[in-house]
């Protein structure tokens, strides 16, 4: 491969679960990855171990996405090794279930730092480093459209509102040719699920959780020569859940 045709990729959230399996799946495709972390460096180093063996280049970056100057370091240092980028993959997300009597504050403002203002900070981090034509992927979750039970309303809007952003990022990005999509899964075998993969399995039209592969197959899809033309768009991937 010649400089020329050399890929960069970010992806905020990266070190396991359906960030890990973008990461790698991305790798695959020829890109040099980079990736941010919080709490997990053995998962991360252990991830760039193996995508160096398969001869592609990755970065691990420790930056919590609820933290504004840490997310524009991630990007710089992404930048400064990698050079521009093609494309960025905000993945980082947290799940807290309560119900409205019983969501603290705290909770509260977590799941809308992370999964809200995490969301639009770590994309207009990147935005003013990336090529013309660059794709951007988020990845929301089915709930924005149905959670089905009590529980999950507070990240249920805050994945509406991933939906919602990505339109309007969409626009202020098109003379950019940089499209924006979101991703919207169903249940994942991932951490996020310890525990209620059997109930949720049980609970799905067709009877399994995805595998985050199936996940990042999507990711796959948004960065290829197939979606040039697709902007502002929220897909869903979940097995039926949500008919
Ligand atoms: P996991 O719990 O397995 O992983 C969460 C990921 O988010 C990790 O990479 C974690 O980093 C990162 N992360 C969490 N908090 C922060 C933070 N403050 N700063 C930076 N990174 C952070 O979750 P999944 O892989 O299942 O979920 C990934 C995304 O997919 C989330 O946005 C989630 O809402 C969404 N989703 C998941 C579904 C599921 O069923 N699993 C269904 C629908 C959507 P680290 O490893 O360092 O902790």
């Amino acid at each position: 491969m010649t400089i020329e045709e050399c890929k960069t990729a970010l992806v905020f959230g990266g070190a396991r679960g359906i960030g890990a399996a973008a990461v790698e799946r991305l790798a695959k495709e020829g890109y040099d990855v980079a990736f941010t972390y919080v709490s997990r460096p053995d998962s991360a180093q252990a991830l760039v171990a193996e995508i160096e063996k398969s001869g592609r280049r990755a970065l691990a970056i420790q930056a919590d996405s609820a933290d504004a100057n840490a997310l524009r370091g991630a990007v710089a240092k992404t930048v400064d090794v990698f050079g521009p980028l093609d494309a960025v993959v905000v993945n980082a997300g947290i799940l807290r279930l309560n119900t409205v009597d019983a969501v603290s504050l705290e909770e509260l403002d977590l799941m809308i730092d992370i999964n809200i203002r995490g969301v639009f900070l770590s994309i207009q981090s990147a935005v003013p480093h990336m090529k013309d034509g660059g794709r951007i992927i988020t990845i929301g979750s089915n709930t924005a459209e149905r959670t089905g039970m009590p529980g999950a309303s507070v990240y249920q809007f805050s994945k509406a509102a991933v939906a919602a952003m990505v339109k309007g990022l969409a626009l202020d990005l098109a003379p950019r040719r940089i499209t924006v999509n979101n991703i919207q899964p169903g249940p994942t075998d991932t951490d996020m699920n310890a525990g209620a993969i059997e109930m949720l399995s049980d609970r799905s039209p067709l009877k399994r959780v995805a595998d985050p592969k199936e996940i990042a197959g999507m990711v796959s899809y948004l960065t290829g020569p197939d979606t040039s033309f697709m902007t502002g768009s929220s897909l869903t991937i979940d097995g039926g859940w949500t008919l």
